[in-house]
């Protein structure tokens, strides 16, 4: 019946020690009456991961102290023991951890639900023939019916349990959503950060060594801009970095990736794309800043148009990354050194480098 094969779920659990972390966690935060955010939840989970034993000891002894831990001790104590430790690492790897546990309590939810619902049918069909009969089996049935009451009702109990888990669950699936993106996400240009890039090139990287795949890297950054810092002023300049970023966006294909990667730097990666291939799409890019006045929003005020150096180089299979992205930078250089508002690929042998 539904019950067995429901404990033989969340058993399985024992062998995923981060779901049992998460569901600990979750118990936690619910019997300390906290809120269900990223920060506690991540405090909650290391402490029942209890690979720190400061943060252990520190949550213990406020347990011993008071009945509860506040939302303020929760928020220095994350502070204090993890912020620092893994750029939300932990967060981002039990979300997925947290996805399976999800998957496997629904399907629970399910099952517990149909297995009250058919025990009852059954139950129900049975007392039905009898009661017609005999009242010593009547008596019986009665016992039987009793019986299966008690089943259905601790069903029930099980599957509200089970559902009001599986609400936390999902709420916490979404909070650490939104966690995992801001953690990937440059908050000027809303592009990728410098961070996510790299683990992206990475990927991307083994990807098409792999799959044989063609891939190229490029950097676009701003020509002078600290000439529009220094006449408009940086809120000016924070304002043409959004719009530079929009256009560099426009400028692709679903798949590459684009981030913001320094001050006034974008670099993106094209898989699929040849060393040709990535200077036409660059060489899109440049004309769409060169041919275009930048007017602000709010005042709707012209300052003329803002243009881009791009240097382009594909990935040479088994190529470190580092010097991938050297060759690629030593490309906007030649384009800087070039006169500026110009495409340059890197077309050297990228190993004999
Ligand atoms: P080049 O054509 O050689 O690239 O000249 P440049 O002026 O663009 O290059 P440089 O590296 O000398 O200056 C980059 C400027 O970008 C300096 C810095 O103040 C500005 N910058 C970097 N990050 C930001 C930012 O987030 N906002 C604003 N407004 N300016 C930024
Ligand atoms: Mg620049
Ligand atoms: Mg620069």
């Amino acid at each position: 019946m539904g019950g067995t094969k429901g404990r033989a779920v969340i058993q399985s659990g024992e062998q995923d020690a981060g779901a049992d972390y998460a569901s600990a966690a979750l118990q936690a935060i619910a019997d300390n009456g906290l809120q269900l955010d990223p920060k506690t939840f991540a405090v909650w989970y290391e402490y029942h991961r209890g690979a720190d034993p400061g943060l252990r000891r520190v949550i213990d002894i406020i347990r011993t102290n008071r009945t509860s831990v506040s939302p303020g001790a929760m928020e220095r104590i994350f502070d204090r023991f993890i912020a620092n430790v893994a750029d939300y690492r932990i967060i981002r790897d039990t979300a997925d951890k947290m996805q399976h546990t999800l998957a496997q309590l629904q399907a629970l939810v399910g099952e517990a639900h149909d297995g009250a619902g058919q025990f009852g049918r059954a139950i129900r069909s049975v007392s039905g023939q009898f009661a017609a009969n005999e009242v010593s089996i009547g008596a019986l049935v009665q016992g039987l019916l009793g019986e299966a009451r008690d089943i259905a009702a601790r069903t029930a109990r099980i599957q509200s349990e089970l559902t009001r888990n599986a609400e936390l669950m999902q709420t916490m699936q979404r909070t650490l959503e939104d966690a995992r993106r801001e953690a990937n996400t440059d908050p000027l240009t809303g592009l990728a950060n410098r961070r996510s890039f790299d683990e992206a090139l990475q990927a991307h990287a083994g990807a098409a060594m792999n799959e044989g795949r063609d891939l190229t890297l490029m950097l676009i950054d701003i020509d002078h801009f600290k000439r529009v810092n220094d006449r408009w002023g940086h809120p000016v300049g924070d304002e043409v970095l959004k719009l530079a970023a929009t256009t560099v966006r426009s400028g692709l294909r679903e798949g590459d990736v684009a981030a913001r990667y320094g001050g006034e730097e974008f670099a993106v990666v094209l898989p699929g794309l040849t060393l040709d291939g990535a200077v036409e799409a660059g060489e899109r890019i440049r004309s769409a800043f060169a041919g275009h006045q930048v007017v602000l929003r709010g005042s709707g005020q012209s300052i003329g148009t803002v243009t881009v150096s791009v240097g382009a180089a594909a990935y040479d299979p088994g190529e470190p990354l580092a010097q991938w992205v050297g060759r690629t930078d030593a490309a906007l250089y030649a384009a800087k050194q070039g006169g500026r508002n110009r495409v340059v690929a890197s077309r050297e042998a990228a190993l004999a480098g």
